[in-house]
């Protein structure tokens, strides 16, 4: 019988998920469900076979939960799943570590919704599904924010008045659990700069950077919320918050600016053609050349930012979607950065479900010795 672990990362319409064996972290499986809410389609990755695709009578996210549940049954009887891992996105002030969730965990995570309302209802739909389909597995969290959790103040805080901090409206930062995998692989492969001055740059869909020393975040660009920061594919990133305001007053109610800021801007807005980089890389239209050519500045003028953060820079990483495949946006961030002091670039893949079922099993293991 294998041990194994079952990571989610659930979001609006999709549901993407791996197995890993516990002793191993072999992966055992890997696929997706798209097209929650419409259409939903089942696509599992088999080995050494071609890809299973199936459609689903019922596009909920509980019937495409039980549709991945089903298939690892059907697929091999050999595995016992032990925990199933969601990655949530809003852990808030309180959980700085990953967490087995109880039902008063669940509401305190339901209470931090406001605070990520494009994403943390839809992980925690994840939660809510698997302890109904699987209820003998253990339902384990893993946060975004954990890994910038513990940075000085003068890094987390805006500024506004005080209370307003105590009330945490701070900077928690994300894409947490992808800057601890690539620390990680730093600290394997390459400690020298593992003890230095990195800053990596998450470039996917969503996008940031995080300034990380001696293995711990210093300094991170996204803020309360996943918007702030870079521009991203339909993301804003920062913006001069008297535009909120005058949006607001012009008569946007607050899910109509939402839905501007996530989803209609970024890439997409100053393009009008696609969030999607490959696709902007591709087009010979101007915009689309003008959106990449303000995504490249951005990231160059925030990497110089976060260069201050840490007092130098040893080496610049680049990881997710764009940053591992888009060698235009890798080179036009570091043909700006030419000014400053040599540094080290580097291309690390990014594995943030691996790092959820390192997580896991920790959590685990550090239950079976209390217990
Ligand atoms: P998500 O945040 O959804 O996980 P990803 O990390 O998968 O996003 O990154 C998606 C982005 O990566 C898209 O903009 C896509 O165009 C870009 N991308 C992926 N592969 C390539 C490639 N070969 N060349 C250029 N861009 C790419």
């Amino acid at each position: 019988m294998i041990d194994a672990l079952l990571v989610l990362n659930t979001g609006s319409s999709s549901l993407k998920f791996q197995a890993f064996a516990r002793e191993t972290l072999d992966q055992l499986i890997a696929g997706k469900v798209l097209g929650i809410g419409s259409a939903a389609v089942f696509q599992a990755d088999m080995q050494d076979q071609p890809q299973l695709q199936r459609r689903l009578s019922r596009s909920d996210h509980e019937s495409a939960l039980a549709e991945v549940i089903n298939h690892i049954d059907r697929h091999d009887e050999n595995w016992r799943l032990n925990a199933i891992v969601h990655r949530v996105v809003h852990g808030g002030v309180e959980f700085t570590h990953p967490v087995v969730v109880t039902p008063q965990i669940l509401e305190c995570l339901k209470a931090l919704s406001p605070l990520a309302p494009l994403h943390q209802p839809h992980n925690l739909a994840g939660i809510a599904a698997s302890s109904r389909i699987a209820p003998d597995a253990l339902d384990i969290a893993c946060f975004d924010t954990a890994f910038h959790a513990g940075r000085a103040q003068l890094f987390e805080c805006f500024a506004l008045p005080r209370k307003f901090h105590d009330q945490g409206i701070r900077r928690y930062g994300f894409h947490g659990l992808s800057y601890e995998w690539i620390a990680r692989c730093l600290q394997n492969d390459r400690p020298d700069l593992a003890a230095g001055k990195v800053v990596v740059a998450h470039l996917g869909n969503g996008a940031s950077l995080c300034a990380i020393s001696g293995g711990r975040s210093v300094d991170t660009t996204m803020g309360m919320t996943a918007l702030d920061g870079l521009p991203m594919g339909s993301r804003c990133g920062a913006l001069d918050p008297g535009v909120v305001t005058h949006l607001d007053r012009s008569g946007l109610d607050a899910n109509e600016i939402d839905r501007l800021l996530y989803e209609e801007s970024g890439l997409k807005g100053l393009s009008g053609i696609s969030n999607d980089v490959a696709t902007l890389l591709a087009s010979t239209d101007p915009a689309a050349c003008f959106a990449l050519d303000y995504f490249i500045l951005k990231i160059a003028q925030f990497v110089a930012g976060m260069t201050v953060s840490l007092g130098g820079l040893d080496a610049l990483v680049f990881t997710a979607g764009i940053g591992e495949n888009a060698a235009p946006i890798r080179d036009g961030v570091v043909d700006r950065l030419m000014f400053m002091p040599t540094f080290e670039t580097l291309v690390i893949p990014t594995n943030e479900e691996k790092m959820m079922a390192i997580h896991a099993n920790e959590l685990l293991e550090h239950a079976a010795c209390a217990g």
